[in-house]
């Protein structure tokens, strides 16, 4: 099974995909590729950290699944190699979840929000973006509300952290029973 889990930046959807991968013996958690500078204090395998250069090379040879352009800076999904038996977790944006429609493929979309834009607004702060970062974090959570509602994602509010994480797991394993 191949599960996205998408939802405007901030939400806390990097947390709670780390603490499912550790609750679910046979979760995959795909490594995303990324042109984005390293945060401050972000762990050195969050992503694999690439050049434009070489994240160009990797589209020409075909390394992603799916690929964005986000806030200037490039983010893929390379095609998943995980262990037999094992779900697929991605944590993309909407944009990425379009396009692994496109490629044909069938998922399960957890859409994952804050209770409220000044809950998203405190998280982000928290993290250290920018005022400028944030309002554009916060503007654009508007689109990617409408376009999940479209591609038919089980919305999640990440309200209290580990009541959101039990959420989802049931979400992941009702659908893995029903498979
Ligand atoms: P995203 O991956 O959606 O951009 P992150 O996982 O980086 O978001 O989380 C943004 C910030 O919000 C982090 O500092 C994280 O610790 C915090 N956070 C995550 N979930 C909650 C929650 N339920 N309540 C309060 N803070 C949270
Ligand atoms: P951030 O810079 O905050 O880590 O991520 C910015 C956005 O890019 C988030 O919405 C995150 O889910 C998304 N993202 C991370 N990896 C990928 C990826 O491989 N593909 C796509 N399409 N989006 C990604």
């Amino acid at each position: 099974m191949l599960i996205v889990v998408s939802g405007p930046g901030g939400v806390g959807k990097g947390t709670i995909a780390e603490i499912l991968v550790e609750k679910h013996a046979n979760l995959w958690l795909s490594k995303s590729w990324t042109t984005r500078p390293q945060r401050e204090g972000e762990e050195e395998e969050s992503y694999v950290f690439v050049t434009h250069e070489e994240f160009k090379k990797a589209i020409d040879e075909d390394v992603f699944l799916e690929w964005a352009e986000f806030h200037n800076n490039f983010y893929g999904t390379p095609w998943p190699n995980p262990p037999e038996d094992f779900d697929v977790l991605l944590e993309i944006d909407v944009q990425g979840a379009k396009a692994v429609t496109e490629r044909g493929l069938d998922f399960l979309m957890i859409f994952v929000d804050a209770p409220t834009l000044e809950d998203q607004a405190e998280r982000l702060r928290g993290r250290g973006d920018s005022e400028k970062e944030i309002e554009r974090r916060i503007r654009e959570g508007e689109r990617e509300r409408n376009d999940a509602r479209d591609l038919g994602a089980i919305v999640v509010v990440n309200d209290d952290l580990d009541r959101a994480v039990s959420e989802i797991s049931s979400i992941i394993m009702s659908n893995r029973s029903g498979e």
